[in-house]
């Protein structure tokens, strides 16, 4: 049973002070603390796998069992049980991608490599890190549920409830989940490790980019082929912007199994010179123009607010908002006229 399982039927009293893995959670997304304690490669099973193949395919049915089936996959009170994510999508990248150190310019020298993070891992095991050609990142979105999305594209001023749930348990789903396999992969042998959940991980303000974090699960799925970024800067993916992402490294060579557009926008009407900018309309604090695109400084006063409103209302420790990314033509998939552009262009997505 799930941790958070005890609140089945009823709402926390006084939730400010007494939903503790929600203070936790929002604490070590922005200053890198509370972190479940790192597992250790175990060195005398470095050859020896027993007999799993640890291919693409078993990451994705891995990741895909355990969202849909893991005693923390379900919501909470008021609704107990239903999913919080319909099936992931996953991608794989390559260590050695070049786009990693196009990332160090575009985001800013803080963006850990995947090298550079496997490097910390191998040196706290007291081995030699692998080449980056050797490593790969397996990346994966969890669209949100209709009914989640639904609730939010009816909101206008602050996250529904299911929304702000999903942030909350779908953030600690996340870090579960992928805690348990790169425990099982350093277990077996291989190292592996989870940058957001590292020391290593703090979010701070950055001259170019304002607030950020030092590993992007959102860029990282550009790069593993999972999506383009929108007005509002979510990842359209083809089940949609409206979703969670996640990513660890792994010293396996993985395929990546999905070919990357080069325009970084190319599933965003507005961006593909089409009638759209609906992420704006839906915005409560004009933070999305057509002039300036998505200002992170407004958008960032106006989730940090919601937290106040959601412990309140929903009795959870969590931020959110989401708005711009609900009751928008991206929402639960590519745009239908930008599907039908690319389904013209044979050499377009995979
Ligand atoms: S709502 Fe329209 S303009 Fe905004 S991100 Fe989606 S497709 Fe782009
Ligand atoms: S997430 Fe930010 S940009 Fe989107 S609607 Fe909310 S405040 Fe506006």
């Amino acid at each position: 049973m799930g941790k958070r399982r005890r609140m089945e039927k009823r709402y926390r009293y006084i939730s400010l002070l007494s939903d503790i893995e929600g203070m936790k959670n929002a604490i070590g997304e922005m200053r890198g603390m509370f972190f479940p304690k790192q597992p250790v490669l175990n060195q005398d099973a470095r050859m020896d796998t027993a007999g799993t193949v640890l291919d693409e395919e078993w990451f994705i049915r891995t990741l895909t069992d355990k969202i849909a089936h893991h005693p923390e996959s379900g919501m909470e009170y008021p609704f107990y049980d239903e999913p919080i994510f319909d099936p992931p999508l996953v991608g794989f990248v390559r260590g050695n991608d070049l786009i990693f150190d196009q990332f160090k310019e575009i985001i800013g020298p803080h963006h850990f490599t995947p090298w550079e993070i496997m490097k910390w891992q191998a040196e706290k095991n007291g081995v030699a890190p692998p080449d980056a050609k050797d490593i790969s990142v397996v990346s994966f979105v969890m669209p949100i549920t209709r009914n989640t999305r639904t609730d939010n594209a009816a909101a206008v001023d602050w996250p529904s409830e299911r929304w702000a749930q999903t942030r909350l348990l779908g953030e600690i789903l996340s870090q579960t989940i992928v805690g348990e396999i790169v425990a099982d992969l350093m277990d077996k042998g291989i190292l592996a490790v989870s940058p957001d959940v590292t020391p290593k991980f703090n979010k701070k303000r950055y001259p170019k980019v304002g607030w950020a974090s030092p590993w992007s699960h959102r860029h990282i799925a550009y790069a593993a082929g999972l999506g383009t970024f929108g007005m509002q800067d979510f990842l359209i993916t083809e089940k949609g912007c409206a979703h969670r992402l996640g990513s660890f490294v792994v010293n396996l060579k993985l395929k990546p199994n999905r070919q990357r557009p080069e325009d970084i926008h190319a599933y965003c009407l507005h961006y593909q010179g089409q009638k759209c900018l609906k992420c704006a309309k839906r915005c409560p604090v004009n933070a999305i123009t057509a002039e300036n695109a998505h200002n992170k400084e407004t958008c960032y006063q106006k989730v940090a607010q919601s937290l106040k409103y959601c412990n309140k209302n929903y009795h959870i420790f969590i931020y959110g908002c989401g708005l711009c990314a609900t009751g928008v033509p991206c929402e639960s998939g590519i745009p239908e006229s930008i599907q039908r552009s690319m389904e013209s262009k044979p050499s377009g997505k995979k």
